[in-house]
């Protein structure tokens, strides 16, 4: 095989008018060499980043495992190490990178360690020749539309003694069919669809993803089925911007909202969906999420700027009047909706003017949550080459005060919750304090809570006895 296929950004930028993505099934076409190359062996895989990229993870897992090898949680024991990597901030990068160098202690006492990287960053051209020239033990490299070919980039590896370097840039198609091992037996994650044509002008998902591309509503409601009979109490629906879902579809197929209420129908108690651009946000869709009470009173409506000069330079296709008006929209119909958002501060040129608009939502909109950044130019998107004026010392005092205003609203809000009843799924002891539970609540909040009957993954009554920053604490009922 040709074991060296390199990225390239600006082919990942190419979308061809009538593009049709192929769908392939049975993905995975393991050879008898390749079922048994990872036997006795141990795989760790680590991964940064978006929801996404944990459910990729999960199907490298189960890929890994179709080949014999076996989880590990410790490094020491791992023969393969696999890095599935995020590509939205320098930071993460930065990570990743300090993690290669970290990994290399590894790579010396056990020089037969396979080590790979794969995910957003390996989908960069700049990135993965930094890494190769700084890395040579870095052994593996494929991109997000390689996945089912990894069988047989370990064996050229682990046979030939041959790097492998598989990534290609181009529109993708949808993959059916792959196994997977996933992380809990009771919340589970459905890919509805993979890649984004937006091209917000800071973002390099559209370019590391590749073309929108829509699983069939058929093979997402089948999967559904199989996880409700398999006991599955939550499901989440993951797609870069599901309410595009199926727009790269025939009409039959449907949308969304059809796919919601059809998942909703299947019985699974909780239905949770991720991301959601406010621009293809539907009246179907606030009306499906209004309908079905297993449908989580919850929405990630990410705002990214209040100023409409910056949404413009953002590409985003809102402006804040229009953002304002779906906010409302949805509280008005959706009972007890609780909303989250992004914030991205300090976009090139952004103004006092522009800031303090973006404030003004945020002290209407009053968010439950918030994830707020400094912007973090991404090579090879539009924004990375827009000129700015604005000092670091600025951008980050209004990160500051930004910060202060989404805390202040996140405890108002838990405040509410005070003395009230609540629904939690069970997710395990607390990471911070093992002798009380921890789980979400239908809002998606955080709660810690002392559990008196019950075990991992029932849904329990808990009721709450503090509101705090980031989350509730409570006792079960
Ligand atoms: S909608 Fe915009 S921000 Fe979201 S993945 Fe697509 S390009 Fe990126």
């Amino acid at each position: 095989m040709n074991n060296i296929s390199l990225p390239d950004l600006n082919k990942a930028r190419f979308r061809s008018a009538g593009y049709k993505a192929e769908i392939i099934r049975n993905a995975l076409d393991l050879n008898d060499v390749q079922r048994n190359l990872g036997s006795g062996l141990n795989y760790h895989v680590i991964t940064y980043g978006c929801q996404a990229n944990v459910r990729d993870g999960e199907v490298i897992s189960g890929i890994l495992e179709e080949m014999g090898y076996a989880h590990t949680e410790l490094l020491e024991e791992a023969d393969i190490i696999i890095l599935n990597t995020c590509a939205i901030r320098e930071n993460a990068e930065k990570r990743v990178i300090g993690e290669i160098g970290f990994l290399q202690n590894y790579k010396r006492i056990k020089p037969s360690l396979i080590l790979g990287l794969c995910g957003c960053m390996a989908q960069e051209d700049v990135i993965v020749k930094q890494i190769m020239e700084m890395f040579p033990s870095v052994q593996l490299i494929f991109g997000t539309h390689n996945i089912f070919e990894l069988p047989k980039l370990i064996e050229n590896i682990l046979v030939n003694n041959e790097k492998s370097v598989k990534v290609y840039s181009r529109q993708g198609n949808i993959y059916e069919g792959l196994p997977s091992v996933r992380t809990s037996p009771f919340k589970a994650s459905i890919n509805i669809m993979d890649g984004c044509d937006k091209f917000c002008t800071y973002c390099i998902v559209p370019y590391t993803r590749g073309q929108q591309r829509s699983r069939l509503r058929e093979d997402v409601l089948s999967e559904a089925r199989q996880l409700v009979s398999a006991g599955y109490k939550e499901i989440m629906l993951l797609g870069q911007n599901v309410n595009a879902y199926g727009k790269d579809l025939s009409s039959d197929n449907g949308d969304f909202a059809r796919l919601l209420a059809e998942v909703a129908e299947t019985g699974i108690p909780r239905i949770r969906f991720m991301t959601s651009h406010p621009w293809d946000f539907t009246d179907e869709m606030v009306d499906a999420i209004a309908k079905y009470d297993n449908i989580m009173p919850f929405v990630h409506l990410p705002l990214q700027s209040g100023s409409n000069s910056v949404l413009k330079r953002m590409g985003r296709r809102y402006t804040n009047d229009e953002y304002i008006a779906l906010f409302d929209k949805l509280k008005s119909k959706v009972n007890e909706l609780a909303v989250s958002t992004d914030i991205i501060v300090g976009f090139p040129d952004e103004t006092d003017e522009d800031f303090e608009d973006t404030l003004k939502i945020v002290e209407y909109c009053k968010y439950d949550n918030a994830y707020s950044f400094i912007f973090s130019p991404r090579p090879g998107t539009p924004a990375a080459k827009m000129t700015d004026s604005i000092p670091m010392e600025v951008k980050k005092e209004r990160l500051q005060r930004l910060n202060g205003r989404l805390a202040y609203y996140s405890k108002m809000n838990n405040l509410k919750w005070e003395g009230r009843t609540v629904e939690v799924l069970i997710d395990g002891p607390s990471k911070n304090n093992p002798t009380v539970y921890s789980g979400y609540t239908p809002q998606s909040k955080l709660i810690n809570f002392t559990l008196k009957e019950g075990q991992i993954g029932d849904i329990i009554n808990v009721k709450v006895t503090e509101g705090r920053k980031n989350s509730l604490n409570g006792e079960q009922e």
